[in-house]
């Protein structure tokens, strides 16, 4: 669930808090999050933060290795990134204490000269938020990295750059949730941005004209950067388990279109919901709803 704007709110609040701290210790208990063995976890140890930030829908928390000596290794790399992606359930958040032994959640836990502990949570049952410890040359190498679009916020290109990224007969609702095409939307925000956009989530991208194009860019920044200031107004430290979405449109099904007061409407799949105005994005039609006309079948 954590996108974009909850990923880059967590990114800044952490770097504030966090930059030029020591680590004194770092494990991975439990289920192994940890993608990665070399370097080890203990290279952290006795090292400092040098920042936290946010790439795509994935947070960076880079670290300054401290050789006295000037020694550099051969890839003449001195510093290390934590590389880490919440997926559904994942939280990254900053304790005044370590945690206790009954903890079950925290899936990395890193630990402060100054007794704060930064912990990589999880909830639900699912464990699939991971953790790699790269190099810092690395870092933008790595699959996970390198194969992402251009950043959706603050400038995912002009319009006519989205139109050519955009250029697929799929529909766009899939398209925007494609780290490959842009990084950093998923499905709650996917549904905001259409609904501002006035565009049907079942548009194929290659039909797009260029207003069209001109309307889903503008769409794109202005409702991500009107979360993160939301945010930046809403959440402190500690970062809370449930963010507030400022969401108008996603999960509000049935209730009345904040432009027009239209129903919304929503399309449900197995796992996700789309949520639409039939009046303000496709023409008035109410799109299948699949679970529905499976049950009726
Ligand atoms: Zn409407």
């Amino acid at each position: 669930m954590p996108e974009l704007p909850e990923v880059e709110i967590t990114a800044r609040l952490l770097d504030r808090a966090l930059a030029g701290t020591r680590v004194e210790y770092a494990r991975a208990p439990g289920i192994n999050a940890l993608k990665t063995f070399d370097p080890p976890l203990s290279a952290l140890e006795g090292q400092s933060i040098a920042a936290v930030h946010r790439r795509g829908k994935h947070l960076v928390v880079d670290i300054d290795v401290d050789r006295r000596d000037g020694d550099r290794d051969e890839a003449g790399c001195v510093s290390l990134a934590l590389l880490i992606h919440l997926m559904s359930a994942g939280r990254l958040q900053l304790y005044d204490k370590p945690a206790g032994p009954r903890d079950r959640s925290s899936r990395l836990l890193v630990g402060l000269e100054d007794g704060r502990e930064l912990r990589l949570r999880e909830f639900g049952s699912k464990q699939a938020a991971w953790v790699k410890l790269l190099r810092s040359d690395e870092l933008e190498r790595d699959d996970s990295l390198k194969t992402l679009g251009p950043e959706a916020w603050p400038d995912p290109g002009d319009p006519a750059r989205l139109k050519d990224l955009l250029a697929a007969p799929r529909p766009l609702h899939t398209l925007l949730r494609d780290q490959h095409v842009v990084a950093g939307i998923g499905r709650s925000w996917v549904d905001e941005i259409l609904w501002q956009a006035r565009l049907s989530p079942y548009k194929r991208g290659s039909d797009l004209d260029e207003d069209e194009a001109r309307r889903l860019r503008d769409a794109i920044v202005e409702t991500l950067a009107g979360a993160i200031a939301h945010y930046e107004q809403a959440i402190q430290l500690p970062l809370p388990d449930k963010l507030p979405l400022p969401l108008q449109v996603h999960r509000h099904q049935g209730e009345p279109c904040p432009r027009c007061g239209a129903t919304l409407e929503a399309v449900h799949f197995e796992d996700y919901v789309i949520a639409y105005c039939p009046t303000c994005q496709t023409d008035g039609r109410v799109l299948k709803d699949r679970r529905l006309s499976r049950l009726l079948r």
